[in-house]
């Protein structure tokens, strides 16, 4: 049993708490991690406003982070051989909010990055046996997306992790787990025309917006009310950073009107039905593609003209970008070693874990 630190969120609502807690031993098929750097994701602070389905408190938030394996359960090596990514001490990892079995159906499906043998297709908080790692002051405390990043050891079951390149920084990969493959999957596995917008340009939208840029993109629409994300965007790829709250219109006829029949591809990544409404509607009627990145509050419900879809629209939904994350995190890993992205442009405080409360407060800022 290991003794360490890590942020604790005890209730809805409330600020988190770095205690003392206590992780048993990895068992049969878990590894343990112990996380070096961890970045803050907008879905972080859903979890800790309660918005998440089926969140049971208290729990270690965090799910992009980066460590260096301590210790491997019985069995992690023999199925790392068969499966050939074998965990060992010492490896460099990133831990997977998603993660890849490569046995179930899903896995199996080469268009899919959904596994069947996740935390999404059975709501908890806590591993596959049903059991947590962690407790604290006597009492059981829950995973988060099986991963944890903001205790200072974790474990995780063998799949939900990814081996990635011994040089690799891990204060600066940490990202890779979430927020930028996320936002650079879903605009280069989607992109393929000249004209696209960005509802929200957070750590997701912004690197959205450089898949698309990427992507070879000409003409890339940022929209966000917090005007003073545009000048970053523009650096990373944005050609126009418009706000809604600078027009009477909607902001549909604003981009429709920029752009003559809408653009080509529009993405959500906010998470409110009424911008979802408006990425979609923002897009070509019949040739446009329309992504919901954001993730709405549960119990939400949108409202659409059945017409747009009728017409040809596309509309969907991505989780972690399309990725298989097991497969692809590790070449993400190499092109950013290989400078092909910049994913270091997101970066923008660094602090330590005791500060965790006030990089919430920074992400809620706008900053
Ligand atoms: P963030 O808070 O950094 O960014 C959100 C941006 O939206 C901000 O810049 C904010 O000013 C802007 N915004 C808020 N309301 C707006 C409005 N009405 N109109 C225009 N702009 C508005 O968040 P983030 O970390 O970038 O995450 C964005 C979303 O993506 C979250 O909902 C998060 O949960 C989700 N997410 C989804 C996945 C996935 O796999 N689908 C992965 C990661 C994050
Ligand atoms: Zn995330
Ligand atoms: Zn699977």
């Amino acid at each position: 049993v290991i003794r360490c630190g890590a942020a604790v969120a005890w209730a809805v609502g409330k600020p988190l708490s770095v205690e003392e807690v206590e992780v048993a031993p990895p068992k049969a098929g878990e590894v343990h991690v112990k996380i070096v750097a961890t970045g803050i994701c907008c879905t972080d602070e859903h979890l800790l406003e309660g918005c998440l389905p089926d969140a049971d408190f208290p729990v270690i938030p965090g799910h992009e982070g980066a460590g260096i394996v301590k210790s491997v359960g019985e069995g992690v090596t023999s199925r790392g051989t068969q499966h050939g990514m074998c965990i060992i001490p010492g490896d460099k990892v990133i831990p997977l909010c998603l993660p890849q079995c490569g046995e179930c159906s899903f896995c199996l499906n080469p268009k899919s990055n959904y596994c069947l043998k996740s935390h999404v297709s059975e709501p908890q908080n806590l591993l596959p046996d049903k059991t947590s790692q962690f407790t604290c002051k006597g009492k059981r405390i829950h995973h988060f997306l099986w991963v944890s990043t903001f205790a200072e050891y974790t474990g995780i079951p063998e799949y939900a992790v990814a081996k990635i390149d011994a040089a690799a920084p891990l204060d600066k990969v940490c990202l890779l787990g979430c927020e930028f493959s996320t936002g650079y999957g879903t605009a280069i596995n989607t992109t393929k025309a000249p004209t696209c917008t960005v509802f929200g340009i957070g750590g997701v939208g912004l690197s959205v917006v450089m898949g698309c840029k990427a992507a070879a993109a000409s003409r890339i629409i940022a929209v966000d009310i917090n005007k003073d994300k545009f000048a970053r965007a523009k650096v990373l790829g944005a050609t126009d950073g418009i706000s809604p709250w600078d027009f009477k219109k909607p902001i549909e006829e604003v981009v429709t009107e920029m752009t003559g029949y809408g653009v080509d591809d529009s993405f959500e990544v906010i998470g409110h039905a009424d911008t979802m409404a408006a990425a979609l509607a923002s897009c070509n009627i019949n040739t446009g593609i329309c992504v919901m990145v954001g993730v709405p509050a549960s119990g939400s419900a949108i409202s659409i003209d059945p017409m747009l879809l009728l017409c040809g629209h596309t509309w969907k939904g991505t989780l972690l970008g399309g990725w298989k994350m097991r497969d692809f995190i590790p070449k993400l890993v190499s092109s950013y070693l290989e400078k092909k992205f910049n994913s270091d442009l997101l970066l923008t405080h660094t602090l330590p874990i005791a500060k965790v409360n006030e990089g919430f407060e920074l992400l809620c800022a706008g900053k």
